[in-house]
C-alpha cells in the first residue's frame, strides 16, 4: 500500500517549504492546491450530460404523444398510442431518480472507532458529532443543499430543523435520540464543501457492535450506496462484528466496493514494531476483501486499505481553512497525512466511477430501449401512412377517372338525347297532325253515329247540340287514343328505357336502384287529347228553314257556284274547290234522289243562265212579261204548263219530306261542316300540345336522371375532396413520423456517445 502512494505523491515535510497555508508541496496531490479536476466531476458533468438527454428524451416523447394523439385511429392502433404513453411515464421516472442521483458512501465500523471524525475530516468541516463512547445513535446523512443555511430533516417530515438539534437528535449521549434505524438528514450549503457540492451524499452510522437488526440496516440505508467504508481501529484488529456486516453487504449487493480504513494510526507513531503491525492488519485485510467477502482481487484490494489518523486529518483541513499551519507534532503525521489524501482520491475515483456505471448504466440501457422502440414505432407509422397515402392516391385517380369519363358521358348523352328528343317530338307531331285530321275527314261517321233524338224546338236543339259536342269530344278523343296511345306509349316506354339504360351505367351501383325507381310506377304512358267541342262550337248557329231546291235563291246560288267552278278550273287543277258548300241546298230523305239529279246537265243551265241572267238585268214588270213572253213564244203553253206542273210536284214533294228527320240531318250536315272548319284551326294547336306533353315526358325523365348523376358527380367532388385532405393528412403524418424518427435516431446516438464517454471507458 505503502508503494502506491510513494507512486504518487513525493513525502515531503511541510517545513521543506513552498506548501500552501497547511505547508503543503506545490506537487502535494492536495485538493486546494492541485490544479487536476476532481474525480467526482466525472459523475458530476455524467450526470448532467445523461439528464440533458433525458430531459430532450422526455421533450421527445411528449411530442411523439402530441403527434400520436393528432393521427387518425386507422393508421395508429390503440396499442402503440398505450406503450407511447408508457415511454412517457417511462421517461419521466427516470428523470426523476437522476435528478436525485448522487454519489452515496457510507462508514461503518465499531463505536468510537472515529467514524464521524473521518466524515468531517473528508467534508473539511466538523458537521458531525464526534467523541468517546458510542456517540451516534442513529444514521445520519449529510448531502449538499443549495440553501445558505444549513438545516436538519428527520424521516417522513419535510419540517426544517435547526442544525443545534442534531446533537439530541444523533447523538447516543443525549436523552431525546431517535432509534438506531432511523435518519437524520443534515443539509449542508454546497458553497461551504466542495465534496457535497460535487453530488456526495455521505452516511455516518451508529456502531454495528450496538445490538441491532443489521439486515434491516442493509436494506434500509446501504442497498443505493455507491462505497463503503469500515473504519476499523488500528490498535486493534477487524473484529468479527464487522465482518459479519459486510458478509451481509456482500450477501444483498453484488460486488459491493468495500475500503478499509485503520484509524488511529497516530496512536502507534513510533512504536517499534508499527510496520510489523501494519503488515498483519494489511495481510488480514486483504484476506478479507478478496478471500473471505471475494469481492475484488489481492491487487484491487491492496489499493482499498489505508493506515490514517483521520483526527490529525480534520485538525489539518480546519487549519488549512484559517489559512493555518496545522498544530500537530506526532511523529509521521505528514505520511499519515498524505495517506489520508491518498484515500480521499481513491475514494472519489471509486465513488465516481461506481456511481456513473450502477446509476447511468441502467438509466442508458432503458433509454436506448425506449428510443430504440419509439423510432420503430415512428418508422412503422411512416411506412403505414406512406402505403395508405400510396393507396388514397390511386383512389384518387380512379376516381378522377371516373368523374371525367362521367361528366363527358353526361355531356355526350345531354346532346344526343336532346336531339332525340327533337326527333321524337316532330314525329309526333306529325302522327297527331296526320291522325286528327283524318279524324276530322271521318267526322261525319261520328256525327251519324250520334242518336238522340231530334226536335227542332231551340230547347231541345240546345241540348242536342251540348251532347252532339260531347259525343264527338269523347269519339274524336278516344280514336285518336286507340290510333295513337299504344303506338306512342311504347315508343315512350322504349326511349325512356334506353336513357335510364344509359344513365343508370354512369351511376354507382348504390345508386342504380335508385335510377331503375326513378319511372313513376304508373300505367303506359298516355297523351291527352283534349279537345273541348263545346268552346269549339259555341258559335254554331243551325239554320232549319225549309228551302225549295229549286227555288229562285237556290238556282242562283247553285248558278254562281258553277260560275266560280268554272273560273277556277276543271276539279283536280290546283284552283279546284275541294268542298262543294251545302248548307243551302234542299234537305233531302235518305230515299230521295240526291240533289245532284235535280241539277240540269251543263248545256242546259246555259239557257236558264241566260233566262234568269236576263230577267234578273231586267227592270220590274217589263222584264217579267218580257221573259214570259220570250218563253211562251219559244217552247209553246203546254211545254210550260207542263213544266210548271212537274215544278209544283217537285215543291210539294220537298214540303211533304221537310220532316224532324230531314231536318237532323240537315242539323248534322251544319254542325259536321261548321265543327271541322274549328277543328282544322285546332290541328296544329293539338298536335303542339301533344308533342309538347311527350317533350316534357322525355325531358323530365332525362331531367332527373341528369340530377342523379349530377348528385353523383358531386358526390364524386365531394369524395375527392376528402381524399384530398387524408393524403394531405398522411404526409403530414409520414413527414412528422420521419421527423420523430430521425430525433429518435438522433438521441440513440447521443446516449451511444454517452455510453462511450462515461461508461466504456471506465
Ligand atoms: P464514532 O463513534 O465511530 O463516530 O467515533 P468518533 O468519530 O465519535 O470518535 C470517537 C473518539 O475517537 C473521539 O473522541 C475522537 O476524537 C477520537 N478519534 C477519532 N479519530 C481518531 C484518530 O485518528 N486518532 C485519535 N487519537 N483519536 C481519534
Amino acid at each position: 500500500m505503502s508503494g502506491s502512494i510513494s507512486r504518487s505523491v513525493s513525502l515531503m515535510s511541510p517545513e521543506d517549504g513552498g506548501g500552501l497555508a497547511a505547508g503543503l508541496p506545490p506537487n502535494t496531490p492536495s485538493k486546494t492546491a492541485s490544479n487536476d479536476p476532481s474525480p467526482l466531476q466525472l459523475f458530476v458533468q455524467a450526470k448532467k450530460k445523461i439528464n440533458e438527454i433525458f430531459r430532450e428524451i422526455g421533450e421527445y416523447v411528449d411530442d411523439s404523444e402530441k403527434f400520436l394523439d393528432s393521427v387518425p385511429e386507422n393508421i395508429i392502433p390503440q396499442e402503440t398510442i398505450k406503450k407511447a404513453k408508457d415511454f412517457k411515464g417511462k421517461v419521466a421516472g427516470i428523470t426523476e431518480v437522476l435528478e436525485r442521483d448522487h454519489m452515496k458512501v457510507a462508514f461503518f465500523g465499531r463505536t468510537s472507532n472515529g467514524k464521524s471524525t473521518a466524515i468531517n475530516s473528508l467534508l473539511g468541516e466538523k458537521i458531525l458529532p464526534t467523541g468517546i463512547g458510542h456517540t451516534t445513535s442513529c444514521f445520519l446523512q449529510v448531502e449538499g443543499s443549495k440553501a445558505h443555511e444549513a438545516y436538519l430533516t428527520v424521516e417522513d417530515s419535510e419540517e426544517h430543523l435547526k442544525l443545534s438539534c442534531l446533537t439530541q437528535l444523533g447523538n447516543a449521549l443525549c436523552e431525546q435520540k431517535l432509534e438506531s434505524n432511523a435518519q437524520v438528514r443534515i443539509h449542508w450549503p454546497v458553497e461551504k464543501c466542495r465534496l457535497l457540492g460535487e453530488e456526495v451524499v455521505i452516511i455516518d452510522s451508529p456502531g454495528i457492535d450496538v445490538d441491532v437488526d443489521l439486515d434491516d440496516w442493509i436494506d434500509k440505508h446501504c442497498l443505493d450506496s455507491d462505497v463503503f467504508v469500515l473504519v476499523s481501529n488500528a490498535e486493534s484488529t477487524i473484529m468479527l462484528t464487522e465482518k459479519k456486516f459486510f458478509h451481509k453487504v456482500s450477501e444483498k449487493l453484488s460486488n459491493p466496493n468495500l475500503f478499509i480504513i485503520h484509524n488511529r494510526w497516530d496512536c502507534s507513531a513510533g512504536e517499534e514494531c508499527q510496520a510489523q503491525v501494519r503488515k498483519q492488519h494489511t495481510e488480514r485485510a486483504i484476506d478479507f476483501l478478496s478471500k473471505e467477502l471475494g469481492i475484488c482481487t489481492k491487487e484491487e484490494a491492496e489499493s482499498r486499505i489505508f493506515f490514517i489518523s483521520a483526527k490529525e486529518a480534520l485538525q489539518t483541513r480546519l487549519q488549512e481553512v484559517k489559512g493555518l499551519k496545522p498544530n500537530i507534532s506526532t511523529e509521521d503525521y505528514f505520511t499519515r497525512y498524505l495517506e489520508f489524501q491518498e484515500f480521499e482520491k481513491q475514494l472519489e475515483y471509486c465513488l465516481s466511477s461506481t456511481a456513473v456505471k450502477t446509476k447511468f448504466a441502467a438509466h442508458t440501457a432503458r433509454g436506448k430501449d425506449i428510443i430504440s422502440s419509439s423510432g420503430r414505432m415512428m418508422l412503422d407509422i411512416q411506412d403505414l401512412s406512406y402505403s395508405n397515402k400510396q393507396g388514397e392516391e390511386n383512389a384518387k385517380k380512379e376516381l378522377m377517372d371516373r368523374l371525367d369519363f362521367t361528366e363527358r358521358q353526361l355531356e355526350m348523352m345531354t346532346y344526343e338525347m336532346k336531339d332525340k328528343i327533337c326527333a321524337i317530338v316532330e314525329d309526333v307531331e306529325y302522327k297527331v297532325a296526320k291522325a286528327l285530321s283524318d279524324e276530322i275527314r271521318r267526322l261525319s261517321v261520328l256525327v251519324d253515329e250520334f242518336n238522340e233524338p231530334f226536335h227542332p224546338d231551340p230547347l231541345v236543339v240546345n241540348v242536342y247540340k251540348s251532347k252532339l259536342n260531347q259525343h264527338i269530344e269523347s269519339g274524336v278523343g278516344s280514336n285518336l287514343k286507340s290510333r295513337l296511345s299504344s303506338d306512342l306509349s311504347q315508343n315512350m316506354e322504349v326511349q325512356q328505357k334506353e336513357m335510364m339504360d344509359r344513365m343508370t351505367a354512369l351511376l354507382p351501383p348504390e345508386k342504380q336502384t335508385v335510377s331503375r325507381n326513378i319511372l313513376p310506377r304508373r300505367e303506359a304512358f298516355e297523351v291527352l287529347y283534349h279537345l273541348n267541342c263545346e268552346n269549339l262550337c259555341s258559335d254554331f248557329q243551325e239554320d232549319l228553314s225549309f228551302r225549295f231546291s229549286l227555288g229562285f235563291g237556290a238556282l242562283m246560288k247553285r248558278l254562281m257556284s258553277s260560275t266560280q267552278v268554272k273560273r277556277r278550273g276543271p276539279p283536280g287543277s290546283p284552283y279546284a274547290s275541294t268542298s262543294i258548300p251545302r248548307n243551302n241546298l234542299p234537305p233531302l230523305t235518305p230515299d230521295s234522289p240526291t240533289f245532284e239529279s235535280f241539277i240540269p246537265p251543263q248545256d242546259d243551265w246555259s239557257v236558264l243562265s241566260k233566262v234568269a241572267i236576263a230577267s234578273i238585268s231586267s227592270q220590274g214588270t217589263m222584264g217579267g212579261l218580257i221573259l214570259g213572253g220570250l218563253l211562251f213564244k219559244t217552247v209553246g203553253w203546254r211545254v210550260l204548263a207542263f213544266t210548271g206542273m212537274v215544278y209544283g210536284i217537285v215543291y210539294s214533294y220537298e214540303r211533304l219530306t221537310w220532316t224532324n228527320q230531314a231536318k237532323m240531318r240537315l242539323f248534322k250536315r251544319q254542325y259536321v261542316d261548321h265543327a271541322a272548319r274549328k277543328l282544322r284551326l285546332i290541328v296544329d294547336m293539338t298536335s303542339a300540345n301533344c308533342s309538347h306533353q311527350v317533350q316534357q315526358e322525355l325531358s323530365s325523365t332525362f331531367a332527373r336522371l341528369c340530377h342523379l348523376v349530377d348528385e353523383s358527380t358531386a358526390d364524386m367532388k365531394e369524395e375527392l375532396k376528402q381524399i384530398d385532405r387524408t393524403i394531405k393528412e398522411l404526409e403530414e403524418v409520414c413527414s412528422r413520423s420521419k421527423v420523430l424518427r430521425n430525433e429518435a435516431s438522433f438521441l440513440a446516438n447521443n446516449l451511444d456517445v454517452f455510453q462511450r464517454s462515461y461508461l466504456d471507458s471506465i
